[in-house]
């Protein structure tokens, strides 16, 4: 009797777990896998520009909350309990991340080397996406369930990579409605994964994505997904909202002459 308690038990916590675990929303839309690109060896950390906002040099996590719970060694900091946060609120920015998936491979699709760089509620996805197949607008170099990346040119596991990210903020106005969606670009090992691609809301896992409106300044932020995958030399630059800067009322506008000045 007692046996058939705990069986009955049991039954119950496992029909229970669809409850506590919520269920993949699918966009139903069927992707072309992208094409594999080899980005050529890894490289040295890249410079660091004089007007960067620098949030990890390789022996600090000061600038991230909860950054006391991601462990530093030698240079690199370690995805760990929970996700970590800048103190630092930003607008669009220029954002370039260095990472690498743990070259211990283990796991497959969503469980290898996941976790993902996140200007407010949205995720540029971080995946060992190296002979690993996943949903294409899962792999890394994916707008989380938005989209997948033009080409898959991650590095072997364990080997540094790189992402440029451009996001540039959506705007709501008082009301709290969409007056400008939000713009996301992404270069993986230099190689352009996402092109100015609007993207259609906060990228969750379970819902269909929509916005909520949120300030104009966010936090930039790292996952924890349960697996050690390594970061290093991240740093930021705020830019325009516009991409292109207005001309001054008091400058004419000349037109363009395609064949240059004549004289
Ligand atoms: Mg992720």
């Amino acid at each position: 009797m007692k046996k058939l308690l705990l069986v009955s038990a049991v039954a119950v916590l496992l029909g229970a777990i669809p409850f506590l675990s919520a269920d993949e929303w699918k966009s139903g839309i069927e992707w072309v896998e992208p094409p594999v690109v080899d980005p050529g060896p890894e490289t040295a950390p890249a410079n660091v520009p004089s007007d960067a906002i620098v949030l990890f040099d390789g022996k600090s996590m000061d600038a991230w909350e909860n950054g006391e719970n991601w462990p530093i060694k030698d240079g690199a900091v370690y995805s760990g309990k929970g996700v970590v946060r800048t103190k630092q609120h930003f607008g669009s920015v220029q954002l370039h991340v260095e990472f690498a998936t743990p070259s211990e491979v283990k796991g497959e699709g969503q469980g290898r080397g996941n976790s993902g760089v996140f200007w407010g509620p949205y995720e540029v996805q971080v995946l060992d996406s190296y002979i690993n197949t996943t949903y294409y607008d899962g792999q890394c170099g994916s707008i989380y369930k938005e989209n997948p990346p033009a080409v898959n040119c991650c590095r072997k596991p364990g080997e540094w990579q790189t992402y440029d990210i451009i996001f540039m903020r959506p705007e709501f106005n008082e009301k709290g409605e969409l007056v400008r969606p939000m713009y996301v670009t992404v270069f993986q090992n230099g190689i352009l994964v996402q092109n100015h691609l609007q993207v259609k809301g906060e990228t969750y896992y379970h819902l269909k994505h929509f916005y909520t409106a949120h300030p104009a300044k966010m936090p930039i932020s790292l996952q924890d997904h349960g697996n050690p995958v390594r970061f290093r030399n991240i740093w930021v630059r705020e830019i325009s909202d516009s991409p292109v800067q207005p001309v001054k009322p008091d400058s004419p506008v000349k037109p363009f002459d395609v064949f240059g000045p004549q004289d």
